[in-house]
């Protein structure tokens, strides 16, 4: 009796849908969220490519129900998983940039809700966007981020961890949660994310399109994960979800990669929901949303949905019923953070899709997929429908102002005077500022980019500058030259280059935190302390800002102050081993060796791949007489960063007071090959002298 009432509530709760099946819902499954970053929508093989094999992916696809309009809001990584894991738009979570923003901690997410379920929970994320330090933990039992942070404040370079090893740790922690509890565990995985470069034999197999070959690489990774899911070998079953973050313009409307413009090679994703016992194999062409899955998840487990949602249900297009058409919003706010451009907003309803820039564009997706055909000269009412549509949508909207930025830390910028020069928030944007018309300076800062990581540094630097002179507002190509200016050595260059960009942006922590580290290098660390005191002194402020507030404090031999500094950088990120290699610095520099051994030991346990942890103890070995030990950990620390000059000169130098000399060659080569000139001249001219004299 009670079962059919069950049944009868549940039939009722439904909207009309004729002929489809009811929805079906099970409080007893897993929950696994998997998330591909950089995935466009027809780079899988049950899109119809037939240039690609994703066998795993395809599988999911051919068994659950396959979305082929599905939409992210947002073309970045961090604040498409905030869609993603919160249901709710951008403007309602305010994370609008990778860098800059925190994810708020009032606004639930499906790890708070799975949680307060009952829910075992686990996140395993592969790139430094996802960073525990963006707000993204909460509610998760684990929130593992292991992949090697000693990179995190190198300009060009992401952190990133390969995804076998990612789903290795997931399979790992599954394995120990008990029979009796339910999971979630939510996965992501970085591969198709350029650089593209895939592992053999996917890199042999994709020659010519090397981005599907690291999708290819990329579903070969889930195979250890997804195949007792459709095997049908689990003992509970999984709710699989799959999707990409964003896609990938891979050239289309001359944008290379995503993050600028919101064409469908970066808005269109993949998204697949799996669970046999609930859903028969289905291909729902509907428009669906990223802000649908949380709502989809907990109304496929029965549970309650949150009020203030963006997203819906899509259990009912799962069972083959209709809905009603919901509009799709889009934002793409990065090159207006960065760089002073203008801010892409957008709504797509039905096939129709505007993009409201200083030059509007209207597209109809139904008879024109590729958006080559602009109608909104020709088709003004729709264009003003569209634009009151996503002026409703925004009407919470407030401007992208990163969240961080307390009216605190505001106000003692101010004092200091460093918002002196900064222009407001523009607030009216010409076509000059509209990224369409900017096109080829983004290509140029891609550029600026490839030439720094083929080894052209004076190319960089000069097409860098020529960048900035074009648009001398951007301080995302500031902070690009400050990085390049300090490679070359040029330490008076690069900290007027990142001075200029913080000013621009005082917001951002990360550009705060490069300004700190270049200051000190160039030996202005009393104006390191003082630019940085006031973000060290926020509720919340970020481990690289700590690590070089430390770094400059030690510097000016104000030790006791650097440590706390480094612990309390360590206890906002204990995955971060920089802190311990910082800390053991300072132990070194006041001769206490004994905790600077422990501390170097205590970083590496923490990141293994801490090329200056091991330079410190083979510097301790040295000291010590014991050449083989500091040999041993100096190659390590060589192999693990080829371009470490100081590690190169220590080797050099012990190799030819063993009587090794033939060795010691190969490392001062590399050294003078690396090494800045004008900080390292005097070393540079005894190896000149040494190399020249003792040629082989
Ligand atoms: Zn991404």
């Amino acid at each position: 009796m009670r079962a059919a009432f069950a049944v009868i509530l549940a039939a009722a709760l439904l909207p009309a849908c004729g002929g489809s099946a009811p929805a079906r819902r099970d409080a007893s499954q897993n929950v696994l969220l998997i998330t591909i970053d950089t995935l466009r929508a027809d780079a899988i093989g049950a899109s119809g490519n037939r240039s690609v094999s994703t066998p795993w992916i395809d599988r999911l696809a051919a068994g659950g129900v396959r979305f082929t309009a599905a939409h992210a809001s947002t073309v970045v990584t961090l604040p498409s998983h905030a869609n993603i894991l919160s249901g709710v738009y951008p403007f309602r979570h305010g994370v609008r940039e990778n860098a800059g923003f925190r994810f708020p901690a009032h606004v639930d997410t499906l790890a708070t809700i799975l949680k307060a379920r009952g829910y075992r929970t686990a996140a395993f994320v592969s790139a430094f966007p996802l960073d525990a330090r963006f707000g993204l933990t909460r509610g998760f039992d684990v929130y593992d981020d292991r992949f090697p942070k000693g990179e995190a404040n190198v300009a060009f370079r992401v952190p990133e961890r390969r995804g076998a090893d990612t789903v290795a740790a997931a399979l790992k922690w599954i394995a120990d949660v008990p029979a009796a509890n339910r999971w979630f565990v939510w996965l992501h995985l970085y591969e198709p994310h350029f650089p593209y470069t895939p592992p053999e034999p996917y890199a042999s197999r994709y020659r010519d399109a090397p981005y599907l070959g690291e999708v290819s690489a990329t579903d070969a990774a889930l195979g250890p994960l997804l195949q007792p899911i459709v095997d049908g070998q689990s003992t509970r079953p999984t709710l699989v979800v799959l999707t990409g973050d964003h896609g990938e313009s891979l050239g289309e409307h001359r944008e290379m990669t995503h993050g600028l413009f919101a064409y469908e090679g970066t808005l269109h994703v993949p998204l697949v929901i799996y669970q046999p016992r609930l859903f028969r194999s289905l291909v729902v062409v509907e428009p669906v949303r990223h802000v649908d899955i949380l709502p989809t998840v907990l109304d496929a487990i029965g549970a309650p949905l949150p009020t203030a949602l963006d997203g819906r249900s899509l259990l009912a297009l799962a069972a083959g019923g209709a809905a009603a058409p919901a509009a799709t919003y889009f934002e793409s706010l990065s090159a207006s953070i960065n760089r002073g451009w203008a801010p892409l907003y957008g709504v797509s309803r039905g096939s129709l899709k505007y993009i409201d820039l200083p030059i509007p564009e209207l597209y109809d997706l139904a008879v024109d997929a590729t958006e080559s055909h602009d109608l909104a000269p020709s088709r003004p009412g729709d264009v003003r429908e569209l634009q009151r549509l996503l002026a409703a949508l925004r009407a919470e909207d407030r401007p992208a102002v990163p969240a961080r930025e307390n009216a605190d830390t505001r106000e003692q910028l101010r004092s200091l005077g460093y918002l002196a020069g900064t222009a407001a928030a523009k607030t009216h944007y010409t076509e000059a500022d509209d990224p369409k018309r900017l096109i080829e300076i983004d290509r140029e800062i891609d550029d600026v980019v490839s030439r720094y990581q083929r080894g052209d540094l004076r190319g960089a630097i000069a097409l860098g500058e020529r960048v900035v002179q074009q648009r001398p507002d951007m301080p995302l190509s500031l902070v690009h030259l400050a990085f390049l200016y300090n490679e070359a050595g040029d330490h008076v260059r690069a900290v007027a280059a990142i001075r200029r960009a913080l000013d621009l942006n005082p917001a951002a922590q990360d550009v705060a935190a490069l300004a700190g580290a270049y200051l000190t290098e160039a030996g202005l660390p009393d104006e390191a302390i003082t630019r940085l005191a006031p973000y060290v002194r926020e509720a919340q402020p970020d481990a690289d800002v700590l690590i070089a507030y430390g770094v400059a404090l030690a510097s000016v031999r104000r030790t006791r102050e650097a440590l706390d500094i480094f612990a309390r950088a360590r206890a906002l990120d204990p995955g971060n081993g920089l802190p311990l290699v910082d800390a053991a610095t300072v132990y070194l520099m006041t001769g206490d060796r004994e905790r600077a051994s422990a501390a170097f030991a205590d970083a590496l346990s923490v990141d293994p791949t801490l090329a200056r942890a091991h330079n410190g103890l083979g510097v301790i070995a040295a000291e010590r007489k014991d050449y083989q030990a500091a040999l041993d950990h100096w190659q390590r620390a060589a192999a693990l960063d080829p371009r470490d000059y100081q590690t190169l000169f220590n080797l050099g130098d012990l190799l030819i007071r063993l009587g090794r000399p033939s060795e010691a060659r190969r490392y001062w080569e590399r050294y003078l090959a690396t090494a800045p000139p004008a900080l390292e001249a005097s070393d540079r001219e005894r190896v000149r002298k040494w190399l020249t004299s003792n040629r082989p």
